[in-house]
């Protein structure tokens, strides 16, 4: 699983160039597929691919800095979580790096 991650993470990122974008601290508007990774709304309890509870998200808005939608968790990495996300005015997939908040789960940086 871990080699077709990094292949899709490789294509996306040739298709836009990843970006790194701090999370807010606060509420977790975003919801999380444990098992598939899938992004949805806060409001969505279930995930739509596998039917799976739908645990909370990073911290943060969905929609990051207003352009770009988080779509779903790629793979974690020690500085962060990988996202594909959508650019929603060019309507194109990139990857997203999401960095750890500080005091977040333990982590230190
Ligand atoms: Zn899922």
């Amino acid at each position: 699983m871990t080699g077709i991650r990094e292949t899709v993470l490789k294509a996306v990122e040739s298709v836009y160039p990843a970006k790194n974008l701090i999370a807010t601290d606060g509420e977790s508007p975003v919801k999380e597929c444990p098992r598939c990774g899938v992004c949805q709304d806060d409001d969505a309890e279930r995930c739509p691919r596998d039917d799976a509870t739908l645990a909370d998200g990073p911290p943060g808005e969905r929609v990051l800095d207003g352009k770009y939608r988080l779509e779903r968790r790629l793979g974690r990495g020690g500085m962060g979580v990988v996202y594909q996300g959508t650019h929603l005015a060019l309507q194109r997939a990139f990857a997203v790096k999401l960095l750890h908040s500080e005091g977040e789960d333990g982590f230190a940086a």
